[in-house]
């Protein structure tokens, strides 16, 4: 069989512990084989990020400003503890942060479903991808302990030096007080990314705030979304046959309970930190999470939801078998060539992406997969593989369905 054929490079950031392990893997087993593979290869573990002064990491970034897609692997974000075990000149930032702000993304994340690990809510029978808004409010906030009697007030001081000023609150004793902020630009590009991304895979779009307590700040993210849609989507949308729904929050939460999924939400900051958490432990768990980057203008940054699963790499090092699963990482890859060959007209690269994906969800379908997977499945009497006899058996599976 000859191998397929690509044009443009993915972006490949390659990244640490035991994802970098089975980073490696899935290429020799799953990807070389069968793709005449073209990639921009950064390496983001977190050495050649101390070697680089990170500068990789911005490289890697507009690398993918440049070429429009990219797949990522799980990379260490340092604490102090890193600082020592990798001997750090600084406590780097997280990759994931610096990529994000060059790319000015919004994070969109799905559960990836397998017949016999069913959701906990039982009507959702279809995925629920949730856009969180990864900029500003309580995220960037400024916040005081009031100790005593004082009035609080609001003071913006404009480019002439002219204040205006608003009560917060007349405090008669002791109390707490926070400052938040968002700006236009990083709403419009969260706006754009998320109509862009329910156009890119045909899902309907529903956004919440909580625009009837919050009149100016929430009615802002509203009035941005709607004024988007009305002026710049709506045909595309109506020509694509989805929607977009606007609804309070509370509205939203009762409505996406009572779903079958199959659409994307989109939240601001904190409403899609908390959200994401219930959603993805409501469908399994984290390790069956995708997430891609979409950035306003169109490029795509795709990965597992994850991080390096540093337990298991230690026992790696230690020479001791591990069970890891490595689907949420197989599903970057086939997300990232699936892209690539839609932007480069290439089916036979989409219809291998597609094939990769299915060929995780078939395995375990079949009853093949690693421990923590089997101890959400409700299969009877499942087949528990390491880390290695696993992505072969996806490979016999991806084999079949080429
Ligand atoms: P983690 O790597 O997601 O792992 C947390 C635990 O979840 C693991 O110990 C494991 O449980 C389970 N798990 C997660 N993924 C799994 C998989 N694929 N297969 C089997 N089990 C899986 O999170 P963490 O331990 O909090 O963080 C480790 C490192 O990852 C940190 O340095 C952090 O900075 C980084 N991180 C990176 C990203 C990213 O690059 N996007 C995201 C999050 C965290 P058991 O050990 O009980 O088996
Ligand atoms: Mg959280």
């Amino acid at each position: 069989m000859s191998k397929i054929q690509m044009t443009t490079p993915l972006v490949e950031m390659d990244g640490d512990e035991m994802t970098r392990i089975l980073w490696q893997m899935i290429k020799d087993e799953l990807i070389l084989p069968f793709v005449d593979l073209k990639t921009e290869y950064y390496d983001l573990g977190l050495e050649n990020r101390n070697n680089t002064d990170d500068k990789v990491t911005v490289e890697s970034a507009n690398a993918t400003k440049k070429y429009g897609v990219a797949v990522k692997c799980a990379t260490i974000t340092p604490n102090a503890a890193r600082m020592t075990e990798y001997n750090l000149k600084e406590m780097w930032k997280s990759p994931n942060g610096t990529i994000r702000s060059i790319l000015d993304g919004t994070v969109f994340r799905t559960p990836i479903l397998v017949k016999g690990i069913k959701p906990y809510v039982s009507n959702w029978t279809k995925p629920i991808t949730i856009a969180r808004h990864a900029y500003g409010d309580v995220y960037k906030n400024t916040e005081m302990k009031i100790e005593d009697a004082c009035k609080a007030e609001l003071v913006v001081t404009d480019k002439n030096g002219k204040e205006t000023r608003q009560l917060i609150h007349d405090f008669k004793g002791a109390g707490v007080l926070q400052g938040q902020h968002n700006t236009v630009d990083s709403i419009t590009s969260f706006a754009k990314s998320c109509f862009n991304y329910a156009l890119a895979t045909k899902q309907d779009l529903w956004f919440s705030t909580k625009d009837t307590i919050s009149k100016k700040y929430d009615h802002t993210f509203k009035d941005i979304f709607q004024d988007l849609y009305d002026n710049e989507y709506k045909d595309a949308f109506e020509k694509a046959g989805i929607t977009y729904f606007y609804t309070l929050i509370d509205d939203a939460v009762a409505r996406v309970i009572r779903s079958e999924g199959g659409f994307i939400w989109a939240l601001k900051n904190y409403d899609g930190d908390v959200m994401s958490d219930m959603v993805a432990t409501a469908y399994g768990d984290l390790s069956m999470m995708t997430s891609v980057l979409v950035s306003p203008d169109g490029n795509y940054e795709y990965e597992a939801a994850h991080g390096t699963v540093q337990r298991h790499y230690y026992k790696h090092l230690k020479g001791e078998e591990t069970s890891t699963n490595s689907i949420a990482t197989i599903a970057a890859w086939a997300g990232a060539l699936k892209k690539r060959g839609e932007l480069d007209k290439l089916p036979e690269l989409v219809h291998f992406g597609d094939c990769l994906f299915d060929a995780c969800v078939k395995t375990v379908e079949r009853g093949k997969m690693t421990k923590s997977l089997s101890s959400i499945s409700e299969c009877k009497e499942p087949v528990i593989l390491n880390s290695l006899d696993f992505i072969k058996a996806i490979r016999e599976t991806l084999e079949e369905l080429l």
